[in-house]
């Protein structure tokens, strides 16, 4: 037996026992003829005291051990005379009596503590020696609790997890696909799946009722967005519901979750249609933990004679509580937040209702008092507050806003990590138009239903037809969104045919899906959760890769097995493949 405890568990419990430990040296310090050295796994850290006077050969060997050795050793449980009370074993320590070296070490290229000295580049190539740090391998243990969590839910619940196959043809969630050649299969390629939303629906036609899986999926997407390449999503399908039994049912999975894991009571999630997340905040995913909801100010400002208003689709501002005291140069400085290329406003105009009552804008020649009072009113303003206002192109100026919005949350502290707030975006759009196609695209997927009541408008007004879609937002973040599906062959193909898919091209790529729509297919809808997002907002993070054990860099390389990397000549030749220009 290698060790009969883990660094992580002896107390003065265990006062006298004889114990054997291993684990890594973390670090070691000298006390006149003592060596003590901190030596942690997975658990925990354990002192380990070397008493000269015992056994200076032993002492001796102790302070030659680096950092990062895998050692072994045998003593006796002892208490300490000078206690950590921050960590479960410090008020014990082990005086040794035997010591093997397991393993030496090199010295690790970064400092593997809470705190590290070492840059992201370097942390992600020595990968498996971060992983050691205490907040890293944090990340993974509540990842697998979230998983577990899940599982034990939606097993209680009657749900069935099912694999589906990596190896698949192009399911069409609006990204690019990863292909992977057949060697059987000459100048034929496999697509990996950016979800398993075909077989799900097909698992439903099958009369598995109710589905999920824990599942990777592949999207070879630009990765700017804290995105990855292969990420997993919670994947889920049920029979015979309508899209208020799934509400309900994952609403239900997230609650739990948050009690579970973080003892949180997140309460009943708001329903909010994605009508009213565009006119209220701009935005799809709507960070509710703050207000600062946009008010629409066309009726008050358009017509006094400001051009800039009155030649605008909308004008629409926010009211900055408290925020009246802002100095021009914090409003410059907003001002240049909205102006910059990837925001692309043309300006910003302010109010400030003053503490002694009185109104300043930085449009004061084209409105008076009264005017200001009016506009003050409609903002429901008060003494102290700051308005902003921002006029333009209708959509444009609602996404400019959100990041104006989201900024001033940013900086007077309205994002606090530890609060969240949770709510369900409903009936989206079916249809989003493409500027660059020049067409539509399924904004969710294309087996997304339309609302029965607006089918009719599919030939009349696309645009405005919505779709039993919907998306679960925590904290301003898209964690989850499905749909109630098409589950009749004619109503596929009309939808087919609204994208742009000819008759053949619909038959060729999806045929299977609507063939097995003839043999008696139920209603059913689902949802995907993004699960790295989930673990990453329960961790209070920013990124994703903070959850993932072995994560690809902005440029969608693994660094530390540098890959993708070239294939042998022979691997090319088998597959038939030919690289007509290097990289
Ligand atoms: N397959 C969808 C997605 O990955 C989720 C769903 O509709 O269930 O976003």
């Amino acid at each position: 037996m290698y060790r009969t405890h883990t660094c992580g568990e002896l107390t003065l419990a265990d006062l006298g026992k004889n114990i054997t430990l291993c684990g890594w040296v973390q670090k070691s310090r000298d006390l006149g003829g003592m060596t003590f050295i901190d030596m942690r796994d997975r658990y925990g850290v354990t002192q380990l005291a070397f008493n000269a006077d015992d056994d200076e050969a032993l002492r001796a060997r102790a302070r030659e051990l680096g950092r990062e050795y895998v050692i072994q050793v045998k003593g006796t449980v002892i208490e300490r005379s000078s206690k950590n009370l921050k960590i479960p074993t410090g008020e014990i320590e082990i005086k040794v009596a035997d010591l093997a070296v397991l393993n030496a070490a090199k010295l690790p290229p970064f400092l593997i503590e809470d705190e590290t000295d070492g840059g992201d580049d370097l942390r992600m190539k020595y990968r498996y020696l971060d992983l050691r740090r205490n907040p890293v391998r944090n990340n993974l243990v509540l990842r697998h609790q979230m998983a577990q969590a899940v599982r034990s839910f939606l097993d209680q619940q009657g749900f069935l997890e099912v694999e589906t196959p990596v190896l698949i043809k192009s399911t069409p969630e609006g990204a690019r696909d990863f292909v992977v050649p057949s060697r059987m299969n000459e100048g034929q390629f496999y697509a990996l799946p950016q979800s398993p939303q075909t077989f799900k629906q097909l698992l439903m036609v099958s009369g598995f009722d109710r589905y999920f899986q824990i599942v990777k999926c592949f999207r070879d997407e630009d990765l700017r967005a804290d995105r990855q390449p292969e990420f997993t999503q919670i994947d889920c399908e049920m029979a015979f519901v309508e899209q208020e039994d799934i509400l309900n049912l994952f609403e239900e999975l997230i609650s739990y979750l948050f009690k579970k894991v973080k003892n949180v009571e997140i309460g009943k999630l708001p329903r909010m249609t994605y009508a009213d997340a565009m006119r209220l905040y701009g935005s799809d995913k709507p960070d509710t933990r703050f207000g600062m909801q946009f008010v629409e100010l066309n009726p008050v400002l358009q017509g006094v004679g400001f051009p800039v208003f009155d030649n605008a689709e909308l004008v629409v501002g926010i009211k900055a509580e408290g925020c009246a005291s802002y100095t021009r140069k914090q409003i410059d400085a907003l001002t240049d937040f909205v102006k910059r290329p990837q925001i692309g406003a043309t300006g910003l105009v302010y109010l400030r209702y003053n503490e002694d009552g009185s109104l300043k804008s930085s449009v004061d020649k084209f409105f008076n008092q009264e005017q200001l009072q009016a506009w003050a009113k409609a903002m429901d303003a008060n003494v102290g507050d700051l308005i902003l206002v921002m006029a333009g192109d209708a959509d444009k100026t609602r996404k400019q806003l959100n990041e104006l919005r989201l900024e001033l949350g940013n900086q007077l502290g309205l994002r606090d990590k530890n609060k969240f707030s949770a709510l369900w975006v409903v009936d989206f759009p079916l249809l989003e138009w493409d500027d660059d196609t020049k067409r539509y695209h399924a904004m969710h997927h294309p087996f997304t239903s339309p609302k029965p009541e607006d089918i009719a408008l599919l030939d009349t007004a696309p645009g405005e037809v919505r779709a039993n879609a919907y998306d679960m937002v925590i904290n301003g973040t898209e964690v989850g969104g499905g749909s109630i599906r098409i589950f009749e062959k004619d109503l596929q193909q009309l939808m087919f045919k609204h994208l742009g898919f000819t008759q053949e091209e619909a038959q060729t790529q999806f045929g299977f899906l609507m063939d097995a729509f003839t043999y008696g297919a139920p209603p059913h809808g689902g949802i995907a959760f993004g699960f790295d997002r989930l673990v990453s907002i329960f961790a209070g993070l920013d990124s994703i890769r903070d959850v993932i054990a072995f994560p690809k860099n902005n440029a969608g390389r693994d660094v530390m097995i540098d890959s993708p990397s070239s294939i042998s000549q022979e691997q090319l030749d088998e597959l038939k493949i030919e690289i007509s220009a290097k990289a």
